[in-house]
């Protein structure tokens, strides 16, 4: 893949589904710079720190990666004026607020290599958040899927396990489930949601 260190770069890693391998390549990228001897900063939303208390990111299979945990995209354009890493890594990206579109544009613009990861859709299959302006923002895009729990299938569409009553609800496995679209429509039409 084209990377470009000198003039700045836009990655998104990106799945409609979690269980996908988003944070699992993020995660890889990173390490990889860093063996090349490349500096990195990890971030990721507060309400996305489900797994771990510590300043952590943790894959669905336990490869975890430091990791600033922040709601403010504010914090990252600090963060990195202050410590100046060529690589800022962002995963769960659709959480954040708009202000994290001019954020990682201008980083980008002054040269830092971004990697951002993010779920493309909600369980209703509705873009989520800001990732339509991140994905048309990126110099390159990586579309992941999983595995479809109840075909095997490519998944490629979140699943809620239950009947939503709020907007935006975090979990893992105990909410939502990975599955390909025609077992996403046939669950939802089962609840009258489709
Ligand atoms: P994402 O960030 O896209 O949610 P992760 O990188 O955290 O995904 O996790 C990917 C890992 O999840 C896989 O390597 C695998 O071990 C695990 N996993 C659990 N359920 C599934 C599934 N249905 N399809 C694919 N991988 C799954
Ligand atoms: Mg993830
Ligand atoms: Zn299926």
């Amino acid at each position: 893949m084209h990377r470009n260190l000198n003039y700045g770069w836009i990655d998104v890693i990106t799945s409609g589904a979690m269980y996908a391998g988003k944070t699992t390549e993020l995660i890889r990228r990173v390490r990889n710079f860093i063996l090349a001897k490349r500096t990195a900063a990890v971030f990721q939303p507060k309400m996305a720190s489900r797994f771990t208390e510590d300043e952590m990111i943790v894959s669905h299979d336990g490869v975890r990666f430091e990791a600033v945990h922040t709601d403010n995209p504010m914090e990252i354009l600090w963060h990195a004026e202050m410590h100046h890493p060529a690589v800022i890594a962002i995963d769960e990206a659709q959480f954040y607020d708009a202000s994290l579109v001019d954020v990682v544009q201008e980083l980008a613009n002054r040269g830092h290599y971004i990697i951002l990861a993010g779920l493309s859709q909600t369980s209703e299959g509705k873009p989520f958040g800001i990732m339509p302006q991140l994905l048309c923002m990126a110099d390159n895009i990586t579309s992941v899927y999983g595995v479809c729990v109840l075909c095997g299938e490519p998944a490629t569409k979140p699943f809620a396990l239950r009947a939503k009553t709020e907007d935006v609800s975090i979990g893992a496995g105990d909410k939502y489930e990975a599955r390909c679209r025609k077992c996403w429509v046939d669950g939802r039409r089962e609840r009258g949601e489709a």
